[in-house]
């Protein structure tokens, strides 16, 4: 059959199983989901009317590979004033979205057989494009470990097939932070050697601490960074499919190929609108964030959930571990027997976990955690 004749490598990926605990409780009547990894908010205006105008202007035409040099210009700018980090618009691609910036990196950057190591639990995209690319998925388990990095662990995954590490703070599902120590074991095992650190750091403007680092602080080992950046969660955008990509000149020089040869460019009306959330002030949605974390966070406090303190994104990443079930148990049995839709962690590499998201209103919030606080009565 010729749909067995396909590139092997497809084969290998995998559908990820949060679309099949999403289809489960949209068919089950009544559920509530706190599932949802996106923002309940819409675009904000201004930024829809630019792409309005974007159109209405006849920006409609081809325009560089990388990006318009405006909103690469302007994401220089951004990068620089809000997040210290020194670049040139030629170090920048304007990609479709953080996942296409994940996919050409590691398409670029990856042989056969080498390998990625990816601190888990880890969003479901970097083990699959992984294997399409042909790569090895090395998991670093850090729920042992308070969801920081060790360095002696890290150590014992290095090999000298070892390609890239995947850092993505704030942690999509644990919502956590690295700290100076976490980031600095990644210093020093990727300093000296032909190490590719990706920062996926898509969360970055949600985050509710002063003691937010990122690792392209270390300005030492810029030549091996890659930045992916996405306009998705801090502007309520996931649908427009805009991000970024940064590097050294040199890599970008050649990964703007994959770039060119796969999408050639994103939208062009809409890269007009990206410069306008880039002027956006987010507070108001962080505030939002911060107060229903809070909410959260003392309700599993009042339930006697375990939960690591997350500090940013829209996520919490409580331990299900005492109700002696699997995660993928506990969360059908909580759709058909509670009407609660969560995300097993498995999903995400991580048995004993549920993720719950904060991104719907402060009524379904309180009704979701009731429902969630009646069904673990249930499991006592
Ligand atoms: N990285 C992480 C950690 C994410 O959670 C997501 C979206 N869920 C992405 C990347 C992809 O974002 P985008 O919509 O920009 O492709």
């Amino acid at each position: 059959m010729i749909s067995e004749k396909l590139n092997s490598a497809v084969y290998g990926a995998k559908r990820s199983a949060i679309r099949e605990f999403s289809r489960m409780a949209r068919e089950t009547p009544g559920c509530l989901a706190l599932a949802l990894g996106e923002p309940d908010f819409d675009t904000p205006e201004c930024v829809r009317d630019a792409a309005r105008a974007a159109l209405d202007a006849g920006e409609t035409h081809y325009i560089e590979n990388n990006g318009s040099a405006d909103l690469r210009g302007r994401v220089a700018r951004f990068e620089r004033e809000k997040n210290g980090f020194y670049c040139s618009p030629r170090q920048v691609i304007v990609t479709a979205g953080a996942t296409e910036a994940l996919f050409i990196s590691l398409f670029g950057i990856l042989n056969p057989g080498d390998e990625v190591i990816v601190p888990t639990p880890a969003f479901v995209l970097y083990e699959e494009i992984i294997k399409l690319c042909r790569g090895v998925f090395v998991p670093l388990d850090t729920s042992v470990s308070g969801f920081q990095i060790d360095p002696a662990a890290l150590r014992s995954k290095l090999s000298p097939r070892t390609k890239a590490i995947v850092l993505n703070t704030p942690n999509n599902p644990t919502g956590c932070v690295y700290t100076p120590e976490s980031l600095a074991a990644v210093r020093d095992a990727a300093a000296g050697r032909d190490i590719f650190v990706i920062c996926d750091d898509v969360y970055r403007q949600l985050v509710y601490t002063d003691a937010y680092h990122s690792f392209t602080e270390f300005r030492e080992l810029r030549e091996q960074i890659l930045l992916v950046q996405s306009f998705s969660k801090p502007y309520a955008m996931t649908g427009w499919r805009v991000g970024y990509l940064i590097g050294a000149e040199a890599v970008i020089e050649r990964l703007e190929l994959i770039h060119q040869f796969a999408v050639v460019s994103t939208p062009a009306p809409f890269q007009r609108a990206c410069m306008t959330a880039l002027d956006f002030d987010p507070s108001e949605l962080i505030e939002t964030y911060r107060r229903r974390r809070e909410y959260v966070l003392a309700r599993l406090d009042g339930m006697g959930m375990d939960v690591t303190r997350p500090d940013g994104a829209f996520y919490v990443f409580p331990s299900i571990a005492k109700y002696g079930l699997s995660s993928g148990e506990f969360c059908r049995r909580m759709i058909s027997e509670a009407g609660l839709a969560a995300t097993p962690g498995f999903c995400f590499g991580a048995e004993g976990f549920i993720r719950l998201s904060y991104c719907c209103s402060d009524e379904v919030l309180r009704e979701g955690l009731d429902r969630l606080e009646r069904f673990i009565h249930t499991l006592k």
